[in-house]
């Protein structure tokens, strides 16, 4: 069942997160804590697809937020990315239209952040169970991120996967953690989770790397998606990519 949920409520004042929270932080001390207080209030304008999860609902509304720079764009651009979606907001609105469900389900390993599948015609984007009670601000964004990359995998309608695709929707990620990284500074810079280190803040990095060939993004895009085919439906190679020449599949990763 799909369950439309609002919470009309601040992020301060909301009964399941005052419930939820615990008095003080065990482990990594201040760190969690001093990000916590960096996130603001917010309201729910939008839907909750995570059913009645407060940490997806929360995600939704950051990624509705977000804005890409037109410098950002153009960049990405430049290097051969198909844009999937213009702003956060054209994406929690597909979300919302297609029907889709956002959960939290145990994927094969912690390096997997996060997954799209279709299951007769209902599509799911899932994320790493791993984070379904962080209270964590970090985590919190590099989840909206994730949603986002995931929601351009799902836009194309087909159950082919390239590395285009996957260039394509990284890209997309890479210009969300942008945005959020100008709002809210020095938030990702205390976090130790693998989603935001591994993740969402890597790809800002390589993506924006001052090397013009990309060297290390098409390494990382190599190791973790080099088998796949280079193009598939609605994420063409194009004239300008940066993914041409490249030799994919040639190293084995061990
Ligand atoms: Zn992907």
């Amino acid at each position: 069942m799909f369950i439309n949920k609002i919470y009309p409520v601040s992020y301060n004042s909301n009964p399941y997160f005052a419930k939820n929270q615990p008095e003080k932080q065990v482990s990594s001390p201040g760190v969690q804590s001093f990000a916590m207080k960096e996130m603001p209030p917010v309201s729910m304008n939008y839907f909750n697809p995570g059913m009645d999860n407060f940490i997806l609902g929360q995600a939704i509304n950051f990624l509705s937020e977000v804005e890409f720079s037109q410098e950002d764009m153009a960049h990405m651009e430049n290097i051969g990315v198909n844009i999937a979606f213009n702003s956060g907001k054209e994406a929690v609105d597909y979300i919302r239209d297609e029907n889709i469900s956002i959960k939290f389900a145990p994927l094969p390993s912690l390096g997997h952040h996060a997954q799209f599948q279709e299951d007769n015609g209902q599509k799911n984007i899932l994320i790493n169970e791993t984070y379904s009670n962080t209270r964590n601000f970090a985590d919190i964004l590099a989840i909206s991120e994730a949603v986002l990359h995931e929601t351009t995998h799902a836009k194309d309608d087909d159950v082919e996967a390239s590395i285009q695709e996957e260039f394509d929707a990284l890209a997309m990620n890479a210009l969300a953690n942008r945005y959020h990284s100008r709002k809210y500074p020095y938030v990702f810079e205390a976090s130790s989770s693998n989603i935001v280190n591994d993740g969402v803040v890597l790809y800002s990095k390589l993506f924006f790397d001052e090397d013009p060939k990309k060297t290390a993004l098409l390494k990382r895009i190599d190791e973790k998606y080099g088998s796949l085919p280079l193009e598939s439906p609605n994420h063409n190679l194009k004239e300008n990519s940066i993914l041409k020449g490249y030799k994919f599949n040639t190293i084995s990763f061990q």
